[in-house]
């Protein structure tokens, strides 16, 4: 789960970590507000959005005045920010950051995400901040000084140091031991995917201060944090991917234009790959699961065909717990209550798969069979061309 910056500033600001004050708003007249409480000279307006890059795309303004930070935040409130981490629709902004200004001396960059090959938490760092970690990776790779820290103790003293010597923060100690500190407790104590302070500052009073943040959360670790699920933006979020939350659906877009209905993650996959192979492009990833009922597999048609880019969908199913009849029932019912009009390529195998192909025949409904995958793929590919 995503969460804005400011959502993440306070929950580092509530492990020591440094973070310049700020407020946030919805409205222009509050941005002129909050400028004038914040009593700062410069003070920075800043677009929130579940996505990086807002600086280059203009998301992020200097401002001087009260006056300039309600301009600035008429004009940034309701537009469409296009960054390179939104794609090419853009995120629309509602809400923004008024923060105090920051007079920076240096940018750095430093991160903790899981790494699957030590099967443990790394800290990544490095001198280059403002970049992008890949980037950096790419141009500089000596640049990036990588800690990985004990899964249960957590970041050690001797770790800190070194760091912040790699860092050249050997004059800003405090600060800085308190952020590294604090970022690594956010990260233990959150359950946290990923924790990510690019630009980490250094003032040209000599103080650390985390200038962006963004924090990812284990979707599965959420049980035990109902604080942390009150800071979910469900505005952010593909509302074809809420709605099959609520069914239980796993459920991802992707921008494709065949949908697709499996059960299994695997099959799912699978299948993807297999459209691909076949020269078309999947519009999702959709695993209705092992014991997936008619009305899951109704309310996954309807969520497929809510996708404006879906011209044909493919619905492959292994049915083993998940009978091949069921499946048959739920498929029909949908494509009768959606009044269903693209071209629909079914492939059933597995238990009660008669009676599922008897059920589907019998529907009158205008759909195409296959009985392997490959020609099931081949079929919805050539239909949706
Ligand atoms: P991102 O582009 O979405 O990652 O947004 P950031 O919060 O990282 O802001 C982008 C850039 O704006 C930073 O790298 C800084 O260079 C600049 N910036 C942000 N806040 C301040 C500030 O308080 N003072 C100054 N001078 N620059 C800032
Ligand atoms: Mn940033």
């Amino acid at each position: 789960m995503k969460i804005h910056e400011y959502q993440a500033k306070e929950v580092l600001r509530r492990f020591g970590v440094p973070v310049p004050e700020g407020i946030p708003v919805d409205t222009a007249e509050a941005a002129g507000q909050a400028f004038t409480k914040l009593g700062s000279p410069v003070a920075v307006v800043k677009a929130q959005i579940h996505a990086g890059g807002r600086g280059k795309a203009g998301g992020v303004k200097l401002v001087r005045s009260a006056q300039e930070a309600e301009t600035v935040a008429k004009n940034l409130l309701g537009k469409t920010l296009v960054t390179h981490q939104t794609g090419p629709e853009g995120r629309v902004v509602k809400k923004l950051y008024v923060e105090k200004g920051s007079e920076i001396a240096r940018e750095l960059y430093v991160a903790i995400a899981i790494d699957r090959a030590v099967n443990a938490p790394v800290l990544m760092a490095s001198t280059e901040g403002g970049m992008e970690i890949e980037e950096v990776a790419h141009k500089n790779p000596g640049a990036i000084h990588r800690e990985t820290l004990h899964p249960v103790k957590g970041i050690l003293p001797f770790q800190v140091r070194r760091l912040c010597f790699q860092l050249g923060l050997d004059k800003s100690l405090k600060s800085a031991t308190a952020t590294l500190n604090g970022l690594a407790k956010a990260f233990f104590a959150l359950d946290c995917a990923m924790a990510e302070i690019n630009p980490l500052i250094v003032t040209k009073q000599g103080d650390v201060l985390a200038l962006d943040a963004k924090i990812n959360f284990d979707s599965n670790a959420l049980f035990r944090h109902e604080d942390v699920l009150g800071y979910r933006d469900l505005n952010e979020e593909d509302p074809k991917e809420i709605e099959a939350a609520k069914f239980n659906l796993n459920y991802i877009a992707l921008d494709g234009s065949i949908g697709c209905m499996v059960n299994g993650a695997g099959l799912a996959m699978a299948t993807m790959d297999v459209i691909q192979l076949k020269g078309g492009r999947p519009a999702n990833f959709l695993d209705v699961g092992g014991g997936a009922n008619k009305e899951q597999v109704t309310n996954a048609f309807k969520i497929l065909l809510s996708d404006k880019k879906v011209k044909g969908v493919l619905v492959n199913i292994f049915g083993g717990i998940m009978k091949c009849d069921t499946i048959a029932e739920g498929v029909v019912a949908a494509a009768r209550e959606t009044k269903l009009a693209i071209p629909l390529v079914v492939r059933l195998e597995g238990t009660n798969v008669e009676q599922g192909r008897k059920l589907l025949k019998e529907s009158g409904l205008k759909l195409e069979t296959a009985t392997s995958l490959d020609e099931a793929a081949q079929k919805i590919v050539a239909l949706t061309r």
